[in-house]
């Protein structure tokens, strides 16, 4: 049997973080009632004239220094034609041959191996209207018309389904970490089309591929590819020919379905835009155009490593989540050790905010403030770590808003470190687990654990771990109850 290797190439629309729409001062919002965000442009009202948002054009250059590209000095606006009913004008602005940026690549971790997949492009585009199919009815809602976009188109060097979501995990990590686009899958500002084609292993040339459309979940990009090889494998060993065609993605039935036979770029009939002039940059814009870049994942990572000594998979986590490591990075610089801080943040703090489904840290009750606050009476051992626990969690539960100081008041949390009082309490475990105990002296070392955090139990957190242990351990001496 013969066997095939994917062709990968993904492009990648995202939606910029502006205030305003790309050629109209429209604003550029979701969520708003439908055709109430309109202008003139975007609304393809005849004789209105587009004029290019400075600060769209700024983040798209933004984006290619982020993804290593060569920001063109020279860049022109192309039309796109075609009709449709969620394009009023009948073309759509973009780029044709005289894109924004060229070349670039996104480096990263595949299935422990570094992938290194180049960009052919980065063109700057308008958003066309969204279409609700109801009921055998269409709405046309055109506040996502004339809204930015990037559109990234990679060289088709991806192979796997893997490597297709790791790739835009990473593209998507580095968009949103430069600021150029706040990344939000659910409202679709970062979706992406897969070009997928087969070919016998061995072979070099591009075979004849489909085009998967809008597909809006790094997950689902996987399920989609992965559906389409299986299904173009299938075609051709059954003796016949994959057709070109754009194919969209049902999540539902986990399957791909045909949308239209795919239009060629000449059935655009692309040529320069005549109302808008050409973009021309100087070196001296584009450097600093690189001077407002924020730091990049890859760097950040670094810095993770170097500078805080977190585990590499904890900086993994912070990576891709960059208002979890916004969180913890206010914690550190309220005096915290970063692996503390860490461990709070990504286990404690994310487990409570999971466990009362709160969607993000940013709506977290417990602030950095307060955390820290917190951290720093465990570390001065005003209280113990299970009873800090306790504080996180009644902050989570309360309705009241307290401080972490009056939560210890009144849970009288605030720790024992008076040995008489621990004694007591090992005095009575004892008797209360007289076979437990006898094993321990009888050499068998393990039950130590059980025995002092029996006695934690018994003081509701509040004894001081150290002294139990050195009570504990001086039990093995005395041999006697
Ligand atoms: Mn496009």
């Amino acid at each position: 049997m013969k066997t095939y290797q994917a062709v990968i190439g993904l492009e990648v629309h995202a939606q910029l973080q502006t205030q305003s729409k790309l050629f109209c001062v429209a604003p550029n919002s979701y969520g708003e009632q439908a055709n109430s965000q309109l202008g003139w442009t975007s609304a393809g009202l005849p004789g209105s004239l587009p004029s290019l948002n400075i600060e769209a054009l700024n983040l798209a250059i933004r984006a290619g220094l982020a993804l290593n590209c060569r920001i063109q000095r020279k860049s022109v606006f192309a039309r796109k034609n075609y009709f449709y009913p969620d394009l009023p004008k009948g073309y759509q602005i973009s780029q044709f041959d005289e894109p924004i940026c060229m070349g670039g690549f996104v480096e990263f971790n595949s299935n422990q191996t570094k992938r290194r997949i180049h960009l052919d492009h980065i063109h700057l585009e308008e958003d066309a209207g969204k279409l609700t199919h109801n009921l055998g009815s269409t709405l046309v809602n055109l506040n996502r018309a004339g809204v930015p976009l990037i559109e990234i188109v990679s060289k088709p060097e991806i192979h796997t389904p893997q490597e297709a979501a790791d790739y835009l995990r990473h593209l998507h990590s580095i968009l949103v970490h430069s600021k150029v686009s706040d990344g939000n899958l659910e409202e679709g500002n970062f979706r992406c089309d897969a070009n997928v084609s087969i070919r016998p292993v061995g072979d070099t040339r591009l075979y004849t591929r489909t085009e998967i459309k809008n597909v809006n979940s790094f997950r689902f990009v996987e399920k989609a590819i992965e559906f389409e090889i299986a299904r173009q494998i299938a075609i051709v060993e059954g003796g016949g020919t994959v057709l070109q065609e754009t194919r969209g993605w049902d999540a539902a039935a986990n399957k791909t379905f045909l949308m239209r036979k795919k239009e060629d770029a000449e059935d655009y009939r692309y040529f320069p835009d005549p109302d808008l002039p050409v973009i021309r940059l100087t070196q001296e814009y584009i450097d600093q155009q690189r001077s407002l870049l924020p730091e990049l994942p890859d760097n950040k990572k670094q810095r993770y490593l170097t500078d805080f000594k977190v585990s590499e998979s904890d900086a993994q986590i912070f990576i891709n989540h960059p208002e979890i490591s916004h969180y913890f990075e206010n914690v550190v610089q309220l005096g915290i050790s970063p692996v503390t801080a860490a461990g709070w943040v990504l286990t404690e703090l994310l487990g409570l905010l999971k466990e009362f489904q709160i969607e993000s840290v940013s709506l977290s009750k417990v602030t950095p403030a307060m955390l820290s606050d917190l951290l720093l009476r465990v570390e001065k051992g005003e209280i113990t770590a299970r009873s800090a626990k306790k504080v996180l969690r009644i902050f989570f539960e309360s309705s009241e808003n307290l401080s972490v100081q009056e939560i210890i008041k009144k849970e009288n949390l605030s720790q024992l470190v008076d040995v008489e009082s621990i004694q007591n309490w090992v005095d009575q475990i004892v008797k209360s687990f007289p076979n437990e105990f006898q094993q321990y002296l009888n050499g068998k070392d393990k039950v130590k654990g059980f025995l002092v955090g029996e006695v934690m139990k018994a003081s509701k957190g509040r004894a001081n771990p150290e002294i139990t242990h050195k009570l504990v351990e001086a039990l093995k001496e005395k041999k006697t109850i």
